[in-house]
């Protein structure tokens, strides 16, 4: 039994009866939708047309939101529905992250994630979803898809039917007959200052449609005249999180590299400030993945009710046992313990490796962001734990008496690092574009507002700064002056990188 919906756009007469039955019936609050009705106009009068678009839910065979759902709050019935139990919820957002279509909302006032749940509980007793039943046109047909005599199925069958981004194989169950290809597709659309009714709030989102090389899409006469949008669910401290674990997770890697190929030796810096910056921040990275949770006092959900599946649960079993590594080689490195410092410091290398670069699995994960999806995200993450940890490394070490020579040598890990990240920035702006929504992602990045932060936060500031100072380092002194600005000016680049990473990869509509 594959429960699923068709919508006949044929029959449409974009009333949003569908919208209020569904909120009257779930008690769906204000400022969120389970399903709403998109309008979008084409043509120059007085040839233009209007098209509705009744967005939801799409109960995907192969639901990415299941995937990612860390606490199993997101499940697949036997009858084929996307429902939710929000006692699991820990209101992570990565479900938001994960659906390309825009269905899920954080409700405001259990603070947990929601969406059309296709009216389960009306169909567990026998009824229709409110939506199916209060619709004036039946343009809105529920049933079985897998039962031949449902009129859900005949339909599918006989007429011509599109899903809204098959590209992503999610497999979705809501089937549009006589959509327009424009209408579905967010990055073919365009927008404008005002709907059909008010002012939209300004906002970074992308108002002209692009094709996937960046140019201008003879598509996007397609302009939006009324939608819903839910707003962007990571922020500040998920940027902020990429960071200190950046930070943590690199400066281990690169104390222990270093210090076990013998090229440094300053024990304050490589043997104990090393893995205390590593506990520290991987501490603080902790910290603000629970701050930035709906539900934080669920935190440990994560723990008792996990899904193997999400990388959100790997993530944090990687951190704690990195962080007990590096805890551990602190203690021994203290104590004196040599041998059982060196073998610490050696299990570190992967745990650092893998605490820097398994969030390129988990933002793989968030199907709905296209720009996330890159196949440079790994490497780029690596990059950024050189460059993090090797400018901890390099403060610390000015603070702590490391040599000349060895803040020489840490400079220029700092630079290999800035120039392994310049270079896979450059390739990720510059390279090929999977697609159009990937290419409006970049065109913000580069073109639009977040252009300056990229100029002079990111380039400046990050890359070209600190390949001046080291060269200054290496070359001149006095050394700990060059350094230590090398160092802070790597930091603060790294940190408005990842703030417009993560801003700019929300910024292109899913619905
Ligand atoms: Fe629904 Fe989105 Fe999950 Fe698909 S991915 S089942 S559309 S919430």
């Amino acid at each position: 039994m594959r429960y699923g919906f068709v919508i006949d756009n044929r029959k449409c007469i974009g009333c949003h009866a569908c919208t209020t039955a569904c909120k009257s019936e779930n008690e769906v609050p204000l400022g969120v939708f389970r399903t709403w009705v998109k309008y979008t106009e084409k043509g120059t009068f007085p040839n233009t047309r209007r098209y509705f678009n009744v967005t939801r839910c799409n109960h995907c065979d192969n639901a990415p939101c299941i995937t990612v759902c860390p606490t199993k709050a997101l499940y697949r019935r036997p009858d084929g529905i996307v429902d939710f139990d929000s006692s699991r919820c820990i209101g992570c957002k990565s479900c938001m992250q994960a659906c390309p279509y825009d269905a899920l909302y954080i409700d405001p006032f259990e603070h947990t994630a929601a969406k059309c749940n296709y009216c389960a509980h009306r169909v567990d007793v026998g009824l229709l979803p409110a939506c199916v039943i209060v619709c004036p046109e039946k343009a809105i047909i529920a049933g079985d898809l897998d039962d031949p005599t449902s009129e859900i199925a005949h339909l599918v069958a006989t007429q011509p039917v599109a899903v809204r981004k098959p590209e992503q194989g999610t497999q979705p169950k809501l089937f549009y007959i006589d959509a327009d290809a424009a209408a579905l597709t967010p990055e073919a659309q365009t927008r404008q200052d005002g709907y059909l009714w008010g002012e939209v709030r300004p906002d970074d989102r992308p108002k002209l449609a692009v094709t996937a090389d960046g140019a201008a899409d003879p598509a996007g006469e397609a302009r939006i005249a009324y939608d819903v949008h839910h707003p962007k669910p990571w922020g500040g401290k998920v940027a902020t999180y990429l960071w200190t674990k950046s930070i943590g997770s690199g400066a281990a890697l690169i104390a222990a590299v270093l210090f076990l190929a013998g090229a440094v030796d300053n024990r304050a810096t490589f043997q104990i400030a090393a893995p205390l910056i590593a506990v520290l921040f991987i501490l603080a990275t902790s910290v603000l993945l629970v701050a930035d949770l709906k539900r934080p006092e669920r935190f440990w959900y994560l723990l008792l009710k996990p899904n193997p599946r999400s990388w959100l649960v790997w993530g944090g079993y990687i951190l704690g046992v990195f962080g007990a590594v590096a805890f551990l080689w602190l203690v021994a490195a203290a104590a004196g313990l040599d041998t059982a410092m060196k073998v610490l410091m050696a299990l570190a290398i992967p745990l650092a490796l893998a605490s820097a670069g398994y969030t390129a699995l988990l933002f793989g994960q968030a199907e709905g962001r296209d720009f996330w999806q890159s196949h440079l995200l790994l490497p780029q993450l690596i990059a950024q734990a050189i460059v993090a940890g090797s400018a901890a490394l390099l403060l610390f070490g000015v603070a702590l008496g490391a040599s000349d020579h060895e803040l020489r040598v840490v400079a220029v890990a700092l630079a290999v690092g800035v120039v392994l990240f310049a270079v896979l920035l450059l390739a990720e702006l510059r390279g090929a574009h999977g697609n159009a929504h990937v290419a409006r992602t970049v065109k913000l990045l580069t073109a639009g507002p977040y252009r300056p932060v990229l100029l002079f936060g990111v380039w400046l500031l990050g890359v070209v700064a600190p390949l001046i100072l080291v060269a200054a380092t290496v070359l001149m002194g006095p050394v700990i002056v060059t350094a230590a600005f090398a160092a802070s000016a790597a930091l603060a680049g790294l940190w408005f990188y990842e703030r417009i990473w993560v801003s700019a990869g929300q910024d292109v509509p899913l619905s």
